[in-house]
């Protein structure tokens, strides 16, 4: 079942296929079901009894093949895991960052340069787009600039500025819409989720992380951690920082960050973005703080967090940034 609110552009696309362009980027923030979108739409463009309004048949061989991802007309291209990364030719195997690499992307040039094994379409996803390191960027380029016919390129893309000029030129872009809240909200209570409106609040109106964020523990010790930050003359910093460090560290420092922006636009806008449930808490806060100091912290907190991938000491980097931040909240 596509998702509500891409069903617009999922009528728009597939009303004609034989016009569809050789390369679409789809361009979205994350969490909106861009790669839900994409996968649908290539399993769409290889189903051989298609339905009437576009969409895979789920029965045929075409669709079986791509349930057991095993369709030889497909790739799929996504960040290798570390593991196989250390594996792969390209790159040192301690590289740390998540990325398509260009074996990947060679490996694709073959597959583009053979005739389909189903004398249909060829479909390759790439997701996210952005992750591509800039040898497989370069050799991926080469393949756009010489279309196969019946080849089907859908990127994603999160972050599209971080593309190569030359790949978003090869591509049509397409703005994958967001949900109004309303939709978003409902579509999430369909999915049985109790807290829709805050859980979509956190993720910046996001259905599909929004959807990642309705778990209970994630929310129950989103909300001790943020208790704690609530009452900074209480705040046990090392006992916090300890528990943190052996928690989900990046999870922390996204509560410390969205809590910082709700504390600035709590004292200059009276408005709370993220931390629905804590808004009269924030108001409160906020009331009381020096305003630059915070506003300080929390452009260094986002310095911290652009190295926060593989810190040498989770608990003394917790505890310094818990520090600092009791020294820019009392
Ligand atoms: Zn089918």
């Amino acid at each position: 079942m596509m998702h509500p609110w891409l069903v617009p552009l999922w009528q728009g696309l597939s009303a004609q296929p034989e016009r569809l362009p050789h390369a679409l980027l789809l361009e979205g923030p994350r969490g909106i079901g861009k790669r839900d979108f994409a996968l649908a739409f290539a399993q769409a463009l290889l189903c051989e009894t298609p339905s009437s309004d576009g969409h895979a048949c789920g029965q045929c061989v075409a669709c079986h093949w791509l349930a057991q991802d095993s369709h030889p007309d497909f790739r799929l291209l996504e960040p290798l895991t570390g593991e196989e990364e250390g594996a792969a030719e390209d790159g040192p195997p301690t590289r740390k960052r998540r990325e398509i690499n260009i074996a990947q992307v060679r490996a694709l040039a073959d597959f583009v340069n053979l005739s389909s094994h189903r004398a249909g379409s060829r479909v390759v996803v790439i997701h996210p787009a952005e992750t591509l390191n800039p040898a497989a960027s370069n050799a991926l380029l080469k393949t756009l600039e010489e279309p196969s016919p019946n080849t089907h390129f859908l990127l994603v893309s999160h972050q599209p500025h971080f593309l190569l000029p030359t790949i978003k030129s090869r591509s049509f872009s397409l703005s994958m819409p967001q949900p109004s809240p309303a939709l978003a909200a409902a579509w999430l209570k369909d999915q049985g989720i109790n807290e829709a409106e805050l859980c979509l609040a956190l993720a910046g109106g996001a259905p599909l992380l929004a959807r990642d964020f309705a778990d209970a523990d994630y929310l129950k010790e989103r909300r001790l951690f943020l208790s704690a930050l609530q009452a900074p003359k209480q705040l046990n910093w090392l006992a916090l920082a300890e528990q943190g460090a052996r928690a989900d560290l990046a999870a922390r420092f996204d509560w410390l960050q969205k809590w910082l922006y709700d504390l600035v636009s709590s004292r200059l806008a009276k408005h709370v973005r993220y931390n629905l449930d804590f808004a009269p808490g924030l108001q409160e806060l906020a009331a009381r703080v020096n305003l630059p100091r915070v506003q300080h912290f929390a452009r260094e907190l986002a310095q911290i967090k652009r190295r926060l991938q593989h810190p040498l000491n989770p608990q003394l980097l917790l505890e310094s940034v818990l520090l600092s931040y009791l020294t820019a909240v009392n």
